[in-house]
């Protein structure tokens, strides 16, 4: 950490500081304050509600690092990403005491048929599914990709839990109503029952990015609905499934999530019992099987989007205050590279990412 940030919390006449505080404790505002803890700054985590409990807790974990899934322009962060995780992951670990179900056996992939081709060109390896997968129904061509899962529920607890143990400070159950300016830069954020003191500010408000000023980054909340099975054998399905109609990504436990849907619905959070019918009929369909499932849960969240599909990430035009969003259908994926580029921006420093792409200053 940059000495201007280092010790720079304080108390004096019961007013206290700290270098840095991020707006939003999900995955992205968790793993930020963590990388910048480990550098030594003190950090305050100001969270609306419980931490962890939005889109890091409806999302179904799938490391996705595919040519054919990711945009262009976030395929270097997006590979990047992919390969800090078991490092990642297993410091969490070390730091919580707890585990986070991060799982290698990989993705068998369904395209869409019209890209079958590009799977070929992109080199992308073909497999008899059924070789891999036994209760699998479909034999049609289908490909192998080596990506990770993650059980994001678990993940969130073990970040938070590592948070605390590193001394990050939460505020929880109140939000943050404004980012509080002096001389025209960064002083720190009002909540509705008080004030907090920082020259650094980090908006990680997800699809709620938006709602705070000083500056109005477009997010938009992007509804996904998901359902999830206790399978009838722990291992029926290994591998993540990915296929037009609908994904599975099995936990080791024995849960397998059903995912998911992609709709503008504002910021509604209901399950409709169609959809998740409709994602039900699709999970049997890939492996029929599962109709000797139980049906445990259902849910939907808000991804954070933004006009590009592309996440918000970078310093804004007022200085000390900083943006990390947007990080929509990816962001469990990119949250170690998040956290990493992030905290070197803080820091004043040029991260190894170019993140030109991914200016905040790009939408003004
Ligand atoms: C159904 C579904 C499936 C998904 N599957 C995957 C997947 O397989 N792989 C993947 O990589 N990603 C997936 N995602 C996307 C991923 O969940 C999100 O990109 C990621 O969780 C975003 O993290 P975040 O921390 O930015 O947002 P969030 O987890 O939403 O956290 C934002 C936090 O900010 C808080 N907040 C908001 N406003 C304020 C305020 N004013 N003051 C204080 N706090 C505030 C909120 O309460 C919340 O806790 C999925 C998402 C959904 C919904």
């Amino acid at each position: 950490m940059d000495r201007k940030l280092v010790l720079r919390s304080f108390t004096i006449a019961s007013v206290k500081s700290w270098d840095v505080i991020v707006i939003g404790g999900g995955i992205i505002g968790l793993s930020l304050a963590i990388a910048l803890r480990r550098r030594g700054a003190t950090v305050l985590v100001v969270e609306r509600g419980e931490p962890g409990r939005e889109a890091s807790h409806a999302a179904g974990g799938m490391l996705v690092d595919c040519l054919l899934e990711t945009p262009v322009a976030l395929q270097s962060l997006a590979t990047a990403s992919a390969r800090m995780y078991p490092e990642f992951v297993h410091e969490l670990e070390i730091e919580s005491e707890m585990k986070a179900d991060l799982r290698d056996q990989g993705t068998i992939l369904f395209p869409d048929p019209q890209h079958t081709d590009d799977c070929e060109r992109l080199g992308l390896t073909a497999i008899k599914p059924r070789q891999l997968e036994s209760e699998l129904a479909d034999d049609q061509p289908a490909f192998y990709l080596r990506e990770r899962s993650v059980d994001p529920r678990a993940l969130a607890a073990v970040v938070l839990k590592a948070a605390k143990n590193l001394e990050v400070d939460f505020s929880s159950g109140d939000a943050v109503t404004a980012v509080n300016l002096s001389d025209s830069r960064v002083a720190g954020v009002s909540t509705k029952k008080t004030r907090f003191a920082a020259e650094n500010v980090v908006n990680c408000a997800g699809a709620w990015s938006g709602q705070i000023g000083p500056q109005a980054f477009p997010t938009r909340p992007v509804k996904g609905q998901m359902l999830c099975l206790v399978m009838p054998s722990r291992t029926l399905v290994k591998h993540v499934i990915r296929s037009p109609k609908a994904y599975l990504i099995p936990r080791s436990d024995g849960r397998l999530l059903v995912g998911a849907t992609v709709e503008e619905a504002g910021f509604d959070k209901r399950t409709v019992p169609e959809t998740i019918q409709r994602l039900h009929r699709a999970a049997l369909e890939l492996v029929p099987k599962l109709r000797d499932a139980k049906i445990l849960k259902d849910w939907a969240g808000l991804r954070p989007g933004t006009p590009d599909a592309l996440p918000i990430l970078g310093a804004t035009a007022t200085p000390g205050y900083y943006v990390a969003t947007g990080h929509f259908r990816d962001g469990i994926l990119l949250a170690p590279i998040t956290a990493e580029v992030m905290a070197v921006v803080i820091e004043g420093r040029t991260p190894e990412h170019d993140l030109t792409a991914f200016s905040p200053e790009r939408f003004r």
